[in-house]
């Protein structure tokens, strides 16, 4: 077998080496089923347990109160920027927190479908850090006020949820989800595309207040139905089977490893505090992207002196095993992506070579 690198990228991201030979067990014959998971009817017995473990899965985690339904859509979060849209703002007007790039997709999508507004943004300061509540620019009209609570581009990552007016707060946590414990009664919606935390690449889960869907516009494409997607428990059509079943495994992961979202929570402050430590204490030889109380504790975007140091550092981290370390073409730099699944040793690994680059070159 080929050497596993230490899987810094951003997304689809490294998942956890267990689940890994957990699949490759379960190949080519699924126990019971005496086909693989991906050969099977997503009617059949079978596949339906995997749908619904994984729900149970992520209801235990996030204790997701009773009023909610949790599905499983295809395509993604970009879908998701979409589907709410067409779902919630149907040429009304909703208020967008815009902290970063994916703040910028979403919005760019919901304008097809009605006034986007924007309550706040951190354009003008490029992207460094999320907004205090009294700075957000809220309108009484609005059917939903929107966030990313983490920015995955940026490393922006909110601490707490933003100030909705009372009106159903929406969020976009593609790449922080299931990696802390969030309140879930405080959310209308909630969306996460798999690829980070959860699974493989083609679905996003989606946790909805059941009283939201209950009147949607008529004539909505039946896969951008939440009502119709929550009436027929993700099953409407062939769901991405595959994706369902390896979030069930990673979700069960998370149970047996960790046990809770607030002990995942601290292994990841825990690895993200020793990459930060390391720009920290470098004396400016590197430099955080985000204001420190805005930091990410999933991206940890920074810069060295300059393109060319950052260049050489990228090249030397891939000879040495670390991979996926650029920075998105967007914003440049350096970009560690340190998921749940990423391990203590990785970041250490990592942690060690910042340092030992710094004497080389500093
Ligand atoms: N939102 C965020 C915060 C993301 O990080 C990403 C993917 N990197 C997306 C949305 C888009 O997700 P997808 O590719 O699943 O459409």
């Amino acid at each position: 077998m080929e050497q596993r690198v230490i899987n810094f990228s951003a997304g689809p991201a490294g998942l956890p080496l267990p689940v890994i030979e957990q699949v490759k067990n379960d190949l080519p014959a699924y126990p019971g089923a005496g086909a693989a998971i991906f050969e099977i009817s997503h009617r059949s017995k079978t596949f339906d347990a995997v749908l619904q473990g994984a729900k149970a899965n992520i209801k235990a985690l996030l204790q997701v109160p009773g009023g909610h339904h949790v599905l499983f859509t295809p395509g993604g979060a970009t879908m998701q920027f979409s589907m709410l849209a067409m779902n919630f703002l149907n040429g009304g007007t909703a208020d967008y927190i815009h902290s970063g790039s994916w703040g910028s997709k979403a919005i760019g999508e919901a304008k097809k479908h009605g006034t986007a507004r924007v309550a706040w943004t951190g354009k003008e300061d490029n992207f460094v850090r999320v907004p205090e509540n009294d700075a957000l620019d809220l309108d009484p009209d609005a059917n939903y006020v929107h966030f990313t609570s983490n920015e995955t581009i940026q490393g922006v990552e909110f601490r707490a949820e933003p100030e909705a007016g009372g009106k159903p707060l929406f969020c976009d946590a593609s790449s922080n989800f299931l990696s802390r414990p969030i309140d879930i009664a405080k959310y209308g919606l909630l969306y996460a595309g798999a690829q980070k935390n959860a699974g493989p690449a083609g679905v996003a889960i989606v946790i909805v207040r059941d009283d939201l869907i209950a009147n949607l516009p008529e004539n909505l494409p039946s896969l951008l139905d939440y009502k119709l997607m929550a009436d027929n428990d993700s099953l409407y059509n062939t769901p991405p089977a595959f994706s369902i079943y390896v979030i069930g495994l990673v979700t069960q992961w998370i149970r047996d490893e960790f046990g809770s979202l607030e002990k995942m929570a601290e292994f990841n402050r825990a690895k993200a505090q020793l990459l930060y430590d390391a720009i920290d204490n470098s004396g400016g030889f590197y430099t955080g992207h985000a204001e420190k109380n805005s930091r990410s504790s999933m991206n940890v975007v920074f810069r060295a002196t300059s393109e060319e140091t950052e260049k050489e550092f990228i090249a030397q981290a891939t000879a040495a095993g670390l991979d996926g370390l650029e920075g998105h073409r967007s914003v440049g730099g350096c970009r560690a992506s340190i998921y749940n699944a990423m391990t203590l040793e990785g970041v250490e690994a990592l942690r060690d070579f910042m340092l030992e680059f710094q004497k080389k070159k500093g």
